[in-house]
């Protein structure tokens, strides 16, 4: 996604200059954000972020199914897998993140997915087919989105897996996620949480998962949403500097250690932080396209909101859910008989810092879009009544936070 942005932004500002695209997936740059929605209503034509001859027209050279295999530093070069080496001025690595696969016996299993790309998303459609009972490891955003889209392709019995004593651990507090276990469950989604999965059990395909507090569930086709891991892989080969727990580390113009060679989206690390989320990705592109360009601008970290997209359950978070006493003031409203939790953190100076709630669908949102500042309502009273929504947070204000190894 970050790469098609950026050759956007490039393109906008050198007409002439010659572009060269390796892509390791077989299509064209798609919409990763609105990837569950393939399983709906959004065939894959419309899930394009460009039409084909988008790059033809622009006068860039795509290879698609071809990723880049090697970067030849002295030689400015990259070679790709079918042999082509192509020589660079500048090399913009945007190749992404893969899921975190955590090494449990048995995830080699049939049955076994992932939830990254419009192929993991055809396996898991056919397979489902035949299951019955579905799970999810990560009771995170993405699992949750996961989750409820096994629910929708017909599997009624699903569980969701947590390792942490809550859901959206990284997001919400536990009363939160109490709030939202209540609304998942009337969804059809079971939520084990504080489980620790052990193996994965079955004679070549999947029949369950068992956990170290020695129970057991039976399942039929489990997907592991259990964390991201930037695609740093070539830039390690190269010698390009990387983070202690992966990614590319880049300064705030998106070089890397190479100054030939930046950095973008979800394999870079910026600042120690890995952003899984599109629109830091984007901003990074538009740097990036400025950089090459001469021009001055720099990323100076991001703002991280959440939603979960998930229809009918609303849960919205931003700026930092936890802080607390001596740092902030935290008023609270909880409505269980109408499943509403609503967290207003205010700094001491009176300042909004921080919010994180979970509520039913008609109520009020007050958060608006890439900021970490809460549109405040003139008095805390007003932010908990449920008015008009003042204005929606968008879904790409959405967070898979930093990694989870
Ligand atoms: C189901 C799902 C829902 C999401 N929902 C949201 C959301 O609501 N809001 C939000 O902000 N974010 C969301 N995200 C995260 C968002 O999709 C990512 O932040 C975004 O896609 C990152 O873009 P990227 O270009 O860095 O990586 P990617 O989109 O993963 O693109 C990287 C591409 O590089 C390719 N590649 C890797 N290595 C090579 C190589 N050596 N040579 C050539 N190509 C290579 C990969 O195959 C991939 O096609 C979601 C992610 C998923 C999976």
């Amino acid at each position: 996604m970050i790469s098609h942005k950026f050759c956007e932004k490039i393109r906008k500002k050198d007409k002439i200059s010659h572009i060269i695209v390796f892509g390791e997936e077989p299509i064209r740059a798609y919409d990763r954000v609105h990837l569950t929605s393939y399983f709906s209503d959004k065939p894959l034509d419309r899930l394009y972020l460009s039409e084909e001859q988008w790059y033809s027209e622009n006068n860039i050279e795509l290879h698609l199914d071809d990723p880049a295999k090697a970067i030849d530093r002295d030689n400015k070069s990259i070679i790709s897998s079918k042999g082509l080496r192509l020589h660079y001025d500048f090399l913009v690595l945007a190749t992404g993140s893969a899921a975190f696969v955590p090494p449990i016996p048995g995830v080699d299993k049939e049955g076994v997915f992932l939830y990254r790309t419009i192929q993991d998303l055809d396996h898991i459609k056919e397979y489902s087919a035949r299951a019955k009972k579905g799970a999810v490891i990560g009771g995170g955003l993405l699992g949750l989105e996961a989750a409820k889209a096994l629910v929708d392709l017909g599997i009624k019995e699903s569980t969701v897996v947590e390792f942490a004593p809550r859901l959206m651990p990284r997001q919400i507090d536990d009363s939160a996620s109490r709030t939202l276990q209540i609304k998942l469950d009337k969804l059809g989604l079971t939520c084990l949480l504080q489980k620790s999965t052990t193996q994965i059990l079955g004679d070549g395909h999947i029949t369950g998962l068992s956990f170290s507090d020695d129970t057991q569930i039976d399942v039929d086709i489990l997907i592991i949403s259990a964390g991201i891991k930037p695609r740093d892989e070539l830039a390690v080969a190269c010698g390009l500097a990387t983070g202690p727990r992966g990614g590319i580390i880049i300064d705030e113009t998106m070089r890397t250690s190479d100054p030939a060679i930046l950095a973008i989206g979800e394999c870079a690390l910026s600042n120690g932080m890995i952003y899984g989320l599109v629109a830091p990705g984007y901003e990074m592109a538009e740097v990036a396209a400025c950089t090459i360009c001469c021009e001055e601008k720099l990323f100076n970290g991001f703002d991280m909101s959440t939603k979960l997209k998930l229809m009918g359950v609303d849960v919205a978070s931003f700026g930092d859910p936890f802080i607390a006493e001596p740092h902030a003031r935290t008023i609270l409203l909880e409505d269980t008989n109408k499943g509403v939790y609503k967290r207003l953190n205010i700094s001491t100076a009176g300042y909004s810092v921080a919010s994180s709630w979970a509520r039913p669908a008609a109520t009020t949102c007050y958060c608006r879009r890439s900021t970490t500042t809460c549109l405040s309502p003139p008095t805390p009273k007003s932010f908990f009544s449920a008015k008009k929504p003042t204005a929606n947070l968008p879904a790409r204000a959405w967070n898979r936070s930093p990694i989870r190894h």
